[in-house]
């Protein structure tokens, strides 16, 4: 059996700018309308773009009548960051699988949500789900630009500022928060570092079971990408030469691709993929 992750190719049907630095792309076509989403409103899937063979994770921000969007920081550079910084509409692209993680407990009294830009697209879809419960939500969203109208209509936020450009401070603002009384939920994504030392605080000084909270590093800072680190080509030949299948042989690609790409993308240590 393969253990290919299932993928879906499609079309990037619009590009809309939405701010200084973020780009929404809807997406969309036949290959797209076997997609199945998890319902879990944090849920990502990898996205590789034309001319690439490493996937960029990507919050599904919706998935509604086959159309699936995503919200891409345009940062400095990067394999997506380039491509979506550019007119990339009618571009057709690869999707794979989505997979969730937010995972709120029952009985929990009140909801914490912190995140950088690029967690954004994943809190305004956590807070869009909470709508009809009581819960309350409040938000910390560290972002360059004014997105004020981003997320829903009277969601208690606080904007932050980043530090500078590809930089956050996340980690000393949850360090400082007045935490609600009795138990409840903390969600928490952006750059990796932030994230370990967050991690740390919430288990020393908070000491929260690790179902309390899911802290997710979703992109390092400084950390230069090696460009295709698994190449496809040698995987093919060596898998050629001991006659294996092409299903074994993208099998072996995917796991080496997926063991390099966890590595890189440093995801939390309560990974539910
Ligand atoms: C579960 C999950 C969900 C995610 N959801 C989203 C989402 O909805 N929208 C979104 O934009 N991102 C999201 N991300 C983050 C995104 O996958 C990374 O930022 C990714 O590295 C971007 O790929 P790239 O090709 O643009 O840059 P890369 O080729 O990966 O990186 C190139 C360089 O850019 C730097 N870099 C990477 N990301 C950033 C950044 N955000 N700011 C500054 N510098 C950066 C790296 O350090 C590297 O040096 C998510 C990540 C995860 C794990």
């Amino acid at each position: 059996m393969s253990t290919r992750a299932r993928q879906y190719d499609a079309q990037v049907l619009r590009r809309e700018q939405l701010s200084a630095h973020l780009v929404r792309l809807t997406l969309g076509g036949p290959g797209l309308a076997a997609f199945e989403s998890t319902g879990i409103p944090d849920e990502w899937v990898g996205l590789v773009v034309p001319g690439q063979f490493q996937s960029r994770y990507y919050t599904v921000r919706s998935w509604t009548g086959g159309e699936l969007t995503v919200d891409v920081v345009v940062h400095e550079t990067g394999l997506v960051t380039e491509w979506a910084a550019r007119d990339c509409a009618g571009d057709t692209v690869t999707v794979t699988e989505a997979k969730g993680s937010f995972a709120l407990p029952e009985g929990a009294a009140w909801l914490l949500l912190v995140g950088d830009l690029t967690a954004l697209p994943a809190m305004a879809r956590i807070t869009e789900t909470m709508g009809a419960t009581p819960l309350p939500v409040r938000i910390w969203a560290e972002v360059p630009d004014d997105l004020a109208g981003y997320l829903p209509d009277g969601s208690a936020v606080t904007w932050l500022d980043p530090p500078g450009e590809g930089e956050s401070r996340l980690a000393e603002v949850v360090e400082g928060i007045d935490w609600p009384a009795g138990e409840g939920y903390f969600w928490m994504a952006g750059e990796s570092g932030q994230m370990r030392a967050i991690r740390k605080h919430l288990m020393r000084e908070r000491r929260l079971p690790s179902t309390a909270y899911d802290v997710m590093g979703y992109w390092r800072a400084g950390a230069q990408r090696q460009p295709r680190a698994v190449d496809p080509g040698p995987v093919y030949r060596a898998g050629k030469a001991q006659g294996k299948t092409d299903e074994q042989i993208w099998a072996d690609y995917d796991a080496q691709h997926d063991a390099q790409h966890d590595h890189q993308q440093d995801h939390t240590a309560r990974d539910h993929r």
